[in-house]
């Protein structure tokens, strides 16, 4: 799905306040990254959590992930306060998700395109990093 930085977007205040730890997730579950908004709801990109693997802009514990469309960066590593379960039956994740949905939703209703907030980079490690753990200058 082809989509643009909005330049209105606004900035992510739900996940850097997100308190998950590093053990909610296991090998094969299934996650989304949450990046943005397309009509009343969040869309992200899918992953499969593959193994342990250090977060280097945030040194701190992270999740290898697998990306089956990723090309070239088929294996990317993230942060697990990025990281949503698909399951609808994860509780900790929904009040996440639902957290970042009224968030968006009520500032983003009304606009005509899908929206990608532009809240994750990717670095030349294949590291995912939130632009508000970016700013520690790493
Ligand atoms: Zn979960």
């Amino acid at each position: 799905m082809p989509v643009s930085r909005h330049p209105h977007a606004p900035g992510d205040i739900v996940t850097p306040e997100r308190d998950i730890t590093h053990a909610h997730f296991r090998p094969g579950d299934q996650v989304v990254i949450l990046k943005g908004v397309a009509g009343s709801e969040l869309w992200g990109d899918a992953y499969k959590v593959v193994t342990p693997s250090w977060h280097t802009p945030t040194d701190e514990d992270g999740w290898r992930l697998f990306d089956p469309s990723g090309g070239e960066r088929t294996y990317i590593t993230a942060h697990p306060r990025y990281l949503v379960h698909l399951s609808s039956r994860c509780p900790d994740c929904l009040i996440y998700q639902q957290a970042l949905r009224t968030y968006l939703v009520t500032r983003l209703a009304g606009a005509d395109e899908d929206i990608d907030c532009g809240w994750y980079s990717v670095t030349h490690l294949n590291q995912v990093v939130h632009v508000a753990d970016a700013r520690g200058g790493k």
